[in-house]
């Protein structure tokens, strides 16, 4: 937790780690009551149908997620949770083996996505990748929300319009560029890169294997179940990217918060209209 992380590091804790913790407490009571708690979780996909697995870990950052991919060889990230999660990544990927982290995978250039890609990056050499429509405001540390809905996307709008004052997010600067199609297997990840805009100009789907797909905010189970409702770079974007989603041909979807659901269960989805 990064409340937990803000005690430990320092023994006395300055004036402005306070409004920082209260910020996280506002901005996670506010997620709390939009998302519901977020589940911790564990399983294992099939690549190629073939007993080569890749065994898929959900760390939870507090207000972001990351899921952790183990490969016979290496560690791969797809999302770095929020600043001030580097520690319980390592911890769990130290606890797991001596692998080293290659690439972490950045789905869109939002803080509770790629916070804490940079120190990640500082302490184990592993590249960032991102598509190159979002690398611009992720190397600004920034999480713009263009367009936001109903009571909880300007709730969520205001909380970090006030956090972004005092908690800055590490300005990110990314190694590789992505774009639509992008073969991952080049740098040992089984997995292709879908651009899926909508959410922001260059959130991504990367499609592991032959059976998982990893949409980010295109949709949430926290809480409860449901499209992208809350916030758009683009509302027909996000629209016309989930139908792609939903046409994807595998058998698990994850989402960017929350745990993985099966293709019957996204095909019930709608894109909200309002
Ligand atoms: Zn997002
Ligand atoms: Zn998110």
């Amino acid at each position: 937790m990064i409340l937990h992380n803000f005690y430990f590091k320092n023994n006395h804790i300055r004036n402005n780690q306070y409004m920082q913790i209260v910020t996280v407490l506002l901005f996670m009571l506010a997620s709390f009551f939009l998302n519901g708690c977020g589940g911790k979780d564990y399983l294992t996909i099939a690549v190629n149908g073939s007993d080569k697995i890749i065994k898929v870990y959900s760390i939870s950052g507090g207000i972001g997620d990351a899921w952790l991919l183990e490969t016979t060889d290496e560690f791969f990230l797809i999302d770095a949770a929020s600043s001030g999660t580097e520690d319980d990544i390592l911890k769990q990927m130290k606890k797991l083996g001596d692998k080293k982290l290659k690439l972490i995978i950045i789905s869109h250039a939002h803080f509770d996505h790629y916070g804490s890609a940079a120190a990640l990056r500082r302490k184990t050499g592993a590249k960032i990748a991102i598509h190159k429509d979002d690398a611009e405001t992720m190397a600004k540390g920034e999480t713009p929300l263009k367009h936001v809905r109903g009571i909880g996307g300007n709730l969520g709008k205001f909380f970090l319009s006030v956090g972004e004052k005092i908690w800055k997010h590490e300005k990110t600067e990314a190694d590789i560029l992505l774009t639509d199609g992008t073969d991952l297997t080049k740098y040992g990840l089984n997995a292709k890169v879908m651009h899926t805009p909508g959410h922001t100009a260059g959130s991504i789907t990367v499609v592991v294997g032959d059976n998982a797909a990893f949409c980010a905010d295109l949709f949430s189970t926290r809480g409860w179940t449901r499209s992208q409702n809350l916030y758009a770079d683009n509302w027909d974007d996000v629209a016309e990217s989930f139908k792609k989603i939903q046409a994807i041909d595998v058998d698990t979807f994850y989402p960017g918060h929350g745990t993985p659901i099966s293709k019957e269960k996204l095909l019930k989805l709608k894109v909200s209209k309002d």
